[in-house]
């Protein structure tokens, strides 16, 4: 794997965002931009900054951050990142082997927050036109969907995410300059599921062998697409 910039696809417009009926501007310490890969197969929403992600600045540092790279390491093809995750405890330095290795990039419904409330629906309703321009601009292979508020926001109609938890569901973006794309959406839940259960043992164990079942599906759309067009192998995955 050669070297390769960490990129942000947010539009510079919302780069300092000030929008006039989104009350998070003025809850936020910083914007939590979006990054990854420059072309990504898959472009993972989650729902909004958690505490560490308001102070910091980027996606997924907290401990959702943490699990979800668990998560992603289990799914991984790379016997590289395996062994670097167990040298390194560092959640950063891990993204960015995944983010390498992987070819993936992260976002959220909504860019700002302090972690202490829920996304509201005026705030993911402000943002929407955002995550669909930096869909748009990153264009992935297929977007998966972490949470109901993620799901709602990217579809644009309320989503329960118990029942669409591992279906796939259309998504057509409307393009400025170029064509409209359509896109896959594959729903599961967010990684702060795994931390907000009552019933540890049971659903914890659940939840994350579901979680890990999606994110494998999401990989092995990605690895199939590759295979026909290329001939390149399907890799094995999750040693
Ligand atoms: S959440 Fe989105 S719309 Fe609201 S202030 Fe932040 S960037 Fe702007």
């Amino acid at each position: 794997m050669g070297w390769f910039p960490i990129v942000s696809y947010v539009p510079t417009e919302f780069e300092d965002c000030q929008h006039p009926k989104c009350p998070l501007r003025e809850r936020r310490n910083k914007i939590v931009r979006g990054e990854g890969h420059p072309h990504p197969d898959v472009l993972f929403v989650g729902e909004g900054p958690g505490v560490q992600e308001n102070e910091e600045g980027r996606p997924f540092v907290g401990n959702s951050g943490f699990l979800l790279n668990q998560l992603l390491v289990a799914v991984s093809r790379s016997d590289e990142v395996r062994e670097y995750q167990q040298r390194s405890p560092d959640l950063a330095a891990v993204r960015n082997k995944l983010y390498e290795h992987e070819r993936i990039y992260l976002t959220n419904a909504i860019l700002c927050g302090n972690g202490h409330d829920k996304p509201k629906r005026q705030s993911l309703a402000c943002c929407q036109p955002r995550l669909l321009q930096e869909v748009y601009s990153a264009d992935p292979r297929i977007i998966v969907a972490m949470g109901a508020h993620a799901a709602s926001a990217l579809l644009g109609q309320e989503v329960k995410i118990t029942e669409a938890r591992g279906k796939v569901f259309p998504l057509t973006v409307k393009g400025v300059l170029r064509d409209s794309i359509s896109y896959s959406v594959l729903c599961t839940y967010h990684p702060s599921m795994l931390l907000r259960s009552k019933d540890q043992a049971s659903i914890v164990g659940g939840v994350w062998s579901q979680m890990l079942n999606d994110l494998a599906s999401a990989f092995y759309l990605v690895d199939a697409y590759r295979h026909a067009l290329t001939g390149e192998p399907l890799p094995t995955r999750g040693k």
